[in-house]
């Protein structure tokens, strides 16, 4: 019986005269998101094609997260999904990005299914990685740098609505909060080039986006030292700069640390009614104890300091934050300083989690991870039920009142409903009316739920 001979291994690779189609998977955070629209870029420039369908393409990018152990799960149970796919594609390459390819490195290539891993700060080497795994020949490029900003590279938008976007300002974070694995995973703090900031905002405008979110790890320590004869550019003139461009265009930022956020960011955001009303401030604990053993930087006094110097500078300002349950030596009365600031704060929102050990961090090398899962999870949830109603009062609040909505599309319950998000960042329901996404509409606020205002369209506004 004459042997089988698999002819596709004598397939030559990829035919010239199709581009090859990537498929690229983001997970995680805002970075993230907006790294791999600096990948896609990258890409495209070598002759890639972007698809949005993993069963056409011929390379496969997760950008993954390491935040938290499950979100490393997440990325696990997904690189099962795509050694399936590569046995029924062979020759399909499969790489890992972001922070879980930075802090595991070659480990990720020992299943087989990874062909390149690429760290935050290597998606420059992206191309000729594949083009070695094509060849197979296996890469790993985790590589930090101290310069790196991508700031030359438009970013290839990957949000299908049009009307908002992220804007990278700056890299890494210099804080190293003792559970954070970032400073390991993303590097040294570095600044991107205004200038190169302005002109993404500038091609933003030109094709018709009406939001931008200006991002980093720490926005607030943003800082382009001073050329020749200017000024050092310092976060709230860059934030005065972005709102200068067109007064048509809202502007957000995110994330702010309580440490660095300073008066003039403060009297900046007062001064431009275009730049939002909403700050986001993570808090991570109530207790100046567990603060000080987080490395956070501030006490709850200081904290609560900053946030009262926001509400005397700009009174209308939505405040929203991060807390972590059950970090390393938490006790109930720590526990209860948390519930008992949030009472205080009035937070419109929080993200909320259980502390999760991060390997390498100065918590995971100095401090036992003691506190019961158990009690973590039952701390996380009085946390939520209480912030589930400031959120609710919060939303009450706004009932009856008028607010600009900028439109970002249908409302996901029906088509003849809009969305969008107040400069407090509050996301708004409303009939779709004559409008759509990319304007600006004055809604009457009628009801709301604990997540969301629901309005009607109306002719004035009080805002
Ligand atoms: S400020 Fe702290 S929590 Fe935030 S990214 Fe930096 S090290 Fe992590």
């Amino acid at each position: 019986m004459k042997k089988e001979i698999d002819y596709t291994r004598f397939n030559s690779p990829v035919t010239p005269n199709r581009s090859r189609r990537l498929y690229i998977e983001t997970y995680g955070c805002q970075m993230n998101v907006s790294d791999s629209e600096v990948v896609a870029a990258i890409m495209q420039q070598a002759g890639f094609t972007i698809t949005d369908h993993m069963a056409d393409a011929d390379v496969v990018l997760i950008n993954t997260c390491s935040v938290r152990d499950n979100a490393e799960q997440r990325v696990r149970g997904r690189l099962d999904l795509f050694r399936l796919q590569k046995q029924r594609m062979p020759g399909l390459i499969v790489g890992v990005l972001g922070c879980m390819a930075e802090r595991l490195k070659e480990q990720l290539l020992e299943n087989g299914t990874v062909d390149l891993v690429a760290g935050p700060d290597a998606y420059r080497t992206l191309p000729q990685l594949v083009h070695n795994a094509e060849s197979g020949q296996q890469g790993v490029n985790t590589l930090l740098s101290r310069e790196e900003t991508y700031a030359d590279i438009s970013p290839v938008r990957t949000d299908k609505n049009g009307v908002t976007a992220f804007v990278s300002i700056m890299r890494g974070c210099n804080n190293v909060c003792a559970y954070c694995v970032v400073p390991y995973t993303r590097g040294a703090e570095r600044s991107r080039p205004s200038e190169t900031i302005l002109r993404e905002v500038r091609t933003l405008l030109q094709n018709g986006y009406r939001e931008v979110t200006l991002l980093g790890q720490n926005v607030n320590s943003y800082c382009e030292p001073a050329a020749a004869e200017s000024k050092t550019i310092t976060f709230a003139r860059l934030l005065e700069r972005v709102a200068l461009e067109d007064p048509s265009l809202r502007v957000r930022f995110s994330t702010s640390h309580p440490k660095d956020m300073h008066n003039d960011v403060l009297y900046t955001i007062a001064m431009y009614p275009n730049i939002c009303n909403h700050i986001h401030l993570p808090v991570q604990s109530g207790s100046s104890r567990i603060l000080e053993k987080m490395r956070r930087g501030y006490s709850r006094e200081h904290y609560m300091e900053r946030l009262a110097k926001i509400r005397e500078i700009i009174p209308e300002c939505a405040i929203t934050t991060d807390i972590i349950a059950g970090f390393c030596s938490e006790t109930d009365d720590d526990h209860a300083q948390t519930l008992s600031l949030m009472r205080e704060a009035e937070y419109d929102a929080a993200f909320m989690f259980r502390y999760s050990e991060r390997p390498g961090t100065k918590a995971a090398r100095h401090y036992p991870d003691d506190v019961p899962t158990e009690i973590k999870t039952r701390r996380l949830n009085e946390i939520i039920a209480l912030q589930n109603q400031l959120s609710l009062e919060s939303n009450r609040r706004d009932v009856g009142k008028i607010f600009i909505v900028l439109a970002e599309g249908n409302s996901k319950r029906s088509d003849a409903f809009l969305f969008g998000r107040t400069s407090h960042n509050k996301v708004t329901v409303f009939p779709k009316a004559k409008f759509k996404a990319g304007d600006y509409v004055p809604v009457k606020i009628t009801t709301c739920t604990s997540a969301t205002l629901i309005g009607e369209v109306t002719g004035m506004n009080n805002e």
